[in-house]
């Protein structure tokens, strides 16, 4: 067979997609029918496919491309390191620089205690290891009975059967045995969709009490860890209400019950703080990293560790878990220069003080799309309730998801790479996007919501 190149027509590419290639969280034999999109170049926040269309990338890829695509210094590094050291473990009392000097650096930015790194592969890992990890705590400090981890409904962890356990994804859950013994799960702070006549205010503190009453129903001494992302991606970028963190903070403190913050999309800037819990006022024992740590140039998570935790599980004897990629020496130098341009180009007051209030000017002004219900917009992470009645809030007659579904297909059709979960709109393009490509974005999103508006009236179903 001849070498497979992005030189070779679109069908023959599909096709040998279609023969060989599973796709994940996809309805295989449709894509196959279909054929799926081949990305073949990325440049900042621009990609190209094998037509040459030239799309404008609104996710970062999978929210992790933060200082956009095409940086030819992290390929560099790339190549330095593994000429060097291409690979080493860290199981055996062995370590090297680059994982040494990113666990350095990662303390330095991350707040408060939380000065020590466990590595990773990607998210969904790392929260595998939060799960052993506070497990193991509790048994090193002569409570095993507190195992019981709480998270919530349409949160998002990962999909290993830890991660997938965590996640509150009804989907998920009906496949494969999901989840696990020990993990339970409470309402989200979604008061768009949930909050019927309560003020943002007032769901936002009844949501965090749900914490309250499960630990109180449990046994508060069978509780060992809530786990929540700041603002909920996958999930449809759910801003919780104000009032919500600081309840959660406070009842994770009265119990004695760890707070793990999973920041595997709000890391590294993508709120306008290194981390959402800067953002959000949440003092968490353990974050969860991932994404954004690297750019998604090397495939990276892990767990930000507070000194207390570390230094218990620490002193206790072996800690029986770890990966063979747990600080990868290329991943790990990959990662640490992609923090050196974050800090050094000033990325993240590039997201504070001039993409974010650009955009949410412009995001903002969607409300007044007959569709649109709400738009928000925390840094650059953003979302639009689509909505046949904004002032009841209300949901579409049509099965959940399928207006989200139409207006995503006309994003697509208009090269702008917006997600729908249900029927919310998502954004979170790279961290670097520019004003004159963030109004690029918005004339083609608002496009699409008009094309979307069109064919669902034209087809009686607005
Ligand atoms: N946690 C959160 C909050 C995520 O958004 C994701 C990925 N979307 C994960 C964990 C899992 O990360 P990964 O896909 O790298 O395993």
């Amino acid at each position: 067979m001849n070498k497979i190149t992005n030189h070779m027509p679109t069908a023959e590419l599909q096709a040998l997609d279609a023969a060989h290639h599973m796709h994940p969280f996809t309805a295989g034999a449709e894509l196959a029918k279909k054929g799926a999109r081949v990305i073949t170049q990325g440049k900042g926040v621009w990609l190209t496919d094998s037509e040459g269309n030239r799309i404008v990338d609104g996710m970062a890829g999978l929210w992790c491309v933060n200082v956009g695509y095409g940086r030819h210094e992290l390929g560099e590094v790339a190549k330095r390191q593994m000429d060097e050291l291409c690979y080493y473990n860290t199981f055996f009392q062995t370590t090297h620089v680059p994982a040494i000097a990113l666990a350095t650096k990662i303390a330095e930015l991350a707040p408060g205690d939380l000065n020590h790194v466990f590595y990773a592969g990607s998210g969904s890992e790392a929260n595998d290891t939060n799960i052993r990890l506070v497990r193991r705590y509790w048994d090193v400090k002569g409570q095993p009975e507190r195992h019981i981890i709480i998270s919530r409904k349409n949160g998002y962890h990962g999909s290993t059967m830890g991660g997938g356990s965590l996640g509150g994804m009804t989907p998920m859950h009906q496949q494969g045995g999901l989840p696990i013994p020990g993990i339970v799960h409470i309402n989200q702070p979604y008061w768009w969709g949930e909050g019927g006549d309560m003020t943002e205010d007032e769901f936002g503190l009844a949501r965090a009490k749900e914490l309250e009453d499960k630990i109180l129903e449990l046994g508060p001494e069978k509780v060992a860890a809530f786990i929540g992302e700041p603002i909920q991606g996958a999930g449809g970028v759910i801003v919780p209400p104000a009032t919500y963190w600081p309840e959660i903070q406070r009842i994770c403190q009265k119990y004695g019950i760890l707070l793990i913050a999973d920041e595997v999309i709000t890391g590294f800037g993508r709120t306008g703080n290194w981390f959402g819990s800067q953002t959000f006022g949440i003092r968490p024992h353990i974050m969860t990293i991932a994404k954004g740590l690297s750019s998604g140039y090397a495939p990276i998570g892990g767990s930000i560790v507070c000194d207390e935790i570390a230094e218990t599980v620490g002193g206790a004897g072996d800690f029986n878990h770890g990966y063979t990629y747990s600080g990868h020496p290329v991943a790990s130098a990959v990662a640490l220069e992609n923090l050196r341009i974050i800090e050094e180009e000033g990325i993240i007051d590039h997201v504070r003080n001039v993409a974010h209030p650009y955009l949410a000017e412009r995001w903002k002004a969607l409300e007044d799309h007959p569709m649109v219900g709400e738009a928000k917009l925390v840094g650059l992470m953003g979302s639009i309730a689509l909505t046949p009645d904004k002032a009841r809030r209300a949901k579409f007659a049509s099965e959940a998801g399928t207006v989200g579904l139409r207006t995503r297909e006309r994003c697509f059709a208009n090269n702008l790479v917006m997600r729908h979960v249900g029927d919310r709109m998502i954004i979170a393009p790279p961290l670097v996007i520019k004003p004159e490509e963030i109004d690029v974005l918005i004339e083609r999103a608002r496009k699409s919501l008009d094309e979307s508006y069109a064919g669902l009236k034209a087809d009686g179903l607005f």
